[in-house]
């Protein structure tokens, strides 16, 4: 959005001088959906709504992963103060590739977490298939970021409760919330274990401001998903009723804490 035609790059004003950071982006075309995210239509999105960074994902797919986190890593060289990527790998591929490619993601193409998809790689959190996301997450020291809601069972926000209980020291996102449907389920999920967070996308607005009221705002993050959806999701938390300082934690304090991106200390 602009105000009077000001581009509002930074949220500015309009958010309460937070610099907003949207933790849950996309590069390529959705199998699920047909939907396509372009590098240009991100960054005008992005110019558009505010939103000063983004974390970016493949989209869930079976294959070409590499090729995709490289297109991702050619965007963040291109606009390293606005772009970190997030590695997407199918955990089917063997514990050996997943670890070979999610070492390859953080440790040279400085990308911040990783991403589990239920739904989009076949594997439920607690499936022992999957237990190298979380291993690897460890030895890496970033966050697991899994896909919750659409997709169940294999997605349920509950079959995440007992990897975040053995690795209490792997932060664990749940995107998406639980989308809705399972939105209470996520939110018994995160507090039931101090090392998980809600990025409520896609969640009706009551879930959003419940997870506010017994959750505080410490382990909220604000993600997107779509294009479209940046400003709809932004405005669903303030029709939840969050306060500029609540917004300014959740939208850019949070994502700086949990993804070390840009470091804590850093100018804005
Ligand atoms: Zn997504």
């Amino acid at each position: 959005m602009t105000d009077g035609g000001r581009p509002a790059r930074d949220g500015g004003e309009r958010d309460g001088m937070a610099v907003v950071t949207d933790t849950h982006q996309h590069l390529g075309v959705s199998r699920g959906t047909g939907y396509e995210t372009t590098e240009a239509a991100l960054l005008a999105a992005m110019d558009r709504e505010g939103i000063a960074r983004a974390l970016v994902m493949p989209q869930a797919t079976l294959d070409a992963a590499r090729a995709e986190h490289d297109r991702i890593a050619a965007l963040a060289r291109q606009e390293p103060d606005r772009i970190r990527g997030i590695a997407s790998i199918c955990p089917w591929v063997g514990e050996a590739a997943y670890w070979d490619e999610a070492s390859r993601c953080v440790r040279e193409l400085g990308f911040v977490a990783l991403k589990l998809d239920p739904q989009g790689h076949g594997v439920a959190p607690i499936h022992p298939a999957a237990t190298v996301v979380f291993e690897a997450a460890r030895t890496l020291r970033v966050p697991v970021i899994v896909h919750t809601g659409m997709g169940v069972p294999a997605a349920l926000p509950s079959l995440c409760l007992p990897r975040a209980w053995a690795y209490p020291d792997v932060p664990l996102v749940l995107a998406h919330a639980g989308w809705g449907v399972f939105g209470a389920e996520a939110l018994v999920v995160a507090e039931a274990a101090a090392n998980v967070w809600l990025e409520p996308s896609w969640c009706p607005v009551f879930q959003i401001r419940e997870a506010l009221r017994r959750l505080g705002p410490g382990r909220i993050l604000f993600g997107s998903d779509h294009l479209e959806n940046m400003a709809v999701q932004r405005e669903a938390f303030r029709q939840a009723g969050v306060t500029a300082a609540q917004w300014r934690q959740i939208a850019e304090t949070n994502p700086r804490e949990l993804f070390g991106w840009p470091p804590v200390g850093a100018g804005a």
